[in-house]
C-alpha cells in the first residue's frame, strides 16, 4: 500500500494543476514544496511579480496616457523601488492564499521541504530544519521548474550584478542598466526599466531578438524601445563584467565597454533537477537539467511523469498547467486527447505582443501562400480614445480555404485580444466569419473586422486579376 496514489514534486502551475486534477479523480494526492515557494517560480519570482511590476510601472509612469495628455504626463515624479514593490507583495500574498485554499479544499496534502528520490517509488522530503520524511507513491509527477542560468565567470552579488530573481530585490530604480540576453524575460524587464527612465543597454549574442515572433512586430517593438532610449547591441558577446564602486563595467568581446549601475543577466534557465537524485529513480537529466518525456509526459520510468519548465520548451505558465492536467489524467488511467496544437504566446513587453499560429516567415519558408490583413489601432475609434496610436493586429489568411493561419497583435491589450483569434482558429472559422461579425463599438476587438476586411479585399483583388 502506497502512502499516496499520486505524489507531485513542485507546486508551480504544472504541479498544482496535476495535483488538483488527480484529486478530482478521487486519488490520494500530496505536493512537495519549500515553505516559501508555494505557487512556484510563477507566483514567487517569475510571472506574477514581473507582471505586477509591469502594471505598477504603467500606472505610475502614466506612459500609456501620454498619447492623450502629452509627453510630460506623469502620475508620480520620483518612482521608488518601494512604490513598485508594495503591490507585488500584496498580489503574491493573495495568490499564495488562493493556491493553499485550492489544495486544501481538494484534500491535497502539502509536504514542506525539498524532495529527492530514494528509490523509484519513494521520495524523501527534507524540511528547512533538516528533518526528513519518506513517502511512497504509486505515481510521481516531477514539476520542479527551472532557475536562472548563471555563467561561472560572472560574480553575481544580488545588488549590482543580478539575474531575473534579483530584480525583485533592487533597493533603488537604477539610472542605468545593462541587460544581457534579449530573450522574453530580458526584453520584458528592459522595457519596464526603460519606461521608468532607466538608461537601458541590451546586449544579445544573436543578430536578432524574439526570432519566433513576427518580424514586423519585433521591428515595431525595437522602434518603441529605442524611443525610450534603449540601446541594442546585437551580435555582441559579453567578455567580462567587472564590479566597480559605482556599478559595473560590461566589457564586450568587440572591445566596447558599457558602464551601468546594474547589470541583469538573462541568459537562459536550467532545470531544477540537481537536488532530485534522479539516478535513484533510474532517470537522467540532459546538460541543461531538463528531463525527456513522451507525448503523455511520461519519463523513461513508466510511473514517473515530468511537466512544466523542467521538460523545456515552451516554458510558459499556461502550457505547464495543461501539461500537469494531462499527465495527471494519464497517470490516473483516464487519459485526455493531448495538448491542443494551437498554443498562444504572450510577451509582456511595453507595448505587449501576442500571437498564435504561424508567422509570415515560417509560411513563406514552407511555400504556403497567404494574404495579410492589417488593422492599425490609430484607425479605430477606441485606439484614438485610449491614445494608442501604434498598436496593430495582423491576420494571415489562406487564399484557398480562407482559414486563419496566424494572428499577431502588438499594443494595448494584445494578450487578451488574441484569444478572439484563437477561438476562431480553434473552431475552424474563416476570415469571412470576422468580416460578417458585428463587434461592439468602440472596441479594440473591432480590429479583427478591420483586418479581416483588409484581407478579404486583397483576396478579391487577386481573384479578379486571375479572371
Ligand atoms: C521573470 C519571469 C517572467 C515570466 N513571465 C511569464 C509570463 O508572463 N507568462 C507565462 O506564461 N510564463 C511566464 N514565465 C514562465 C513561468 O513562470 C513558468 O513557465 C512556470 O512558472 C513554470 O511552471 P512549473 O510548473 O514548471 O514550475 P515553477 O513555477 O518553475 O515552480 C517549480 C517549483 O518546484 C519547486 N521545486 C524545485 N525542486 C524541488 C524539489 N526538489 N522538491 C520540492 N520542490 C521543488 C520550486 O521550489 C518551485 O516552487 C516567466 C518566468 C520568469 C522567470
Amino acid at each position: 500500500m502506497w502512502d499516496f496514489d499520486v505524489l507531485v514534486v513542485g507546486s508551480g502551475p504544472g504541479g498544482q494543476k496535476a495535483a488538483i486534477a488527480a484529486a478530482k479523480l478521487e486519488r490520494r494526492v500530496a505536493v512537495v514544496e519549500r515553505r516559501n515557494m508555494i505557487g512556484g517560480v510563477c507566483i514567487n519570482t517569475g510571472t506574477i511579480p514581473s507582471k505586477t511590476l509591469r502594471e505598477a510601472v504603467l500606472h505610475l509612469t502614466g506612459l500609456n496616457q501620454r498619447g492623450m495628455y502629452g509627453q510630460s504626463y506623469r502620475v508620480k515624479d520620483e518612482i521608488t523601488a518601494a512604490d513598485l514593490g508594495i503591490r507585488t507583495q500584496h498580489v503574491v500574498g493573495r495568490e499564495v492564499d488562493v493556491i493553499r485554499s485550492q489544495l486544501s479544499r481538494n484534500h491535497v496534502a502539502l509536504l514542506h521541504g525539498l524532495g529527492h528520490f530514494v528509490d523509484p517509488h519513494t521520495v524523501a522530503v527534507v524540511d528547512d530544519k533538516g528533518q526528513e520524511l519518506k513517502v511512497t507513491a504509486e505515481k510521481i509527477i516531477i514539476a520542479t521548474g527551472t532557475k536562472p542560468a548563471r555563467p561561472a565567470s560572472v560574480e553575481f552579488d544580488e545588488h549590482t550584478i543580478i539575474d531575473s530573481d534579483g530584480i525583485l530585490h533592487l533597493r533603488d530604480v537604477p539610472d542605468s542598466m545593462v541587460v544581457v540576453g534579449a530573450g522574453v524575460i530580458g526584453i520584458e524587464y528592459a522595457s519596464m526599466f526603460a519606461a521608468l527612465g532607466t538608461k537601458v543597454t541590451v546586449v544579445e549574442r544573436r543578430e536578432r531578438m524574439l526570432d519566433f515572433c513576427d518580424l514586423e512586430i519585433v521591428e515595431a517593438l525595437k522602434y518603441h524601445l529605442r524611443d525610450l532610449a534603449v540601446t541594442f547591441w546585437f551580435g555582441e558577446t559579453v567578455a567580462a563584467v567587472e564590479k566597480r564602486s559605482r556599478g559595473a563595467l560590461t566589457v564586450l568581446e568587440s572591445g566596447k565597454k558599457i558602464p551601468a549601475e546594474t547589470v541583469m543577466y538573462s541568459a537562459g534557465r536550467e532545470g531544477m533537477t540537481g537536488a532530485l537524485a534522479l539516478e535513484n529513480a533510474g532517470l537522467v537529466a540532459d546538460g541543461r537539467g531538463r528531463i525527456g518525456v513522451d507525448e503523455h509526459y511520461r519519463t523513461a520510468a513508466e510511473h514517473i511523469y515530468a511537466v512544466g519548465d523542467v521538460i523545456g520548451f515552451p516554458s510558459l505558465a499556461a502550457t505547464s498547467m495543461e501539461q500537469g492536467r494531462i499527465a495527471a489524467h494519464h497517470a490516473c488511467g483516464e487519459p485526455l486527447p493531448g495538448i491542443h496544437h494551437l498554443q498562444p504566446i504572450g510577451i509582456y513587453t511595453i507595448p505587449e505582443i501576442s500571437f498564435i499560429g504561424r508567422t509570415e516567415e515560417d509560411l513563406t519558408h514552407s511555400h504556403v501562400p497567404f494574404e495579410v490583413g492589417i488593422a492599425r489601432y490609430r484607425e479605430l475609434a477606441r485606439g484614438q480614445i485610449i491614445g494608442d496610436t501604434y498598436g496593430m493586429l495582423k491576420l494571415l489568411v489562406s487564399p484557398e480555404s480562407r482559414a486563419l493561419l496566424g494572428v499577431h497583435v502588438f499594443g494595448t491589450g494584445a494578450t487578451e485580444l488574441l484569444h478572439i483569434g484563437q477561438a476562431v482558429m480553434g473552431c475552424g472559422g474563416t476570415v469571412d466569419y470576422l468580416v460578417d461579425a458585428v463587434f461592439n463599438y468602440p472596441t479594440l476587438a473591432e480590429s479583427y473586422k478591420v483586418a479581416a476586411l483588409d484581407a478579404a479585399n486583397k483576396l478579391r483583388r487577386v481573384a479578379r486579376f486571375e479572371l
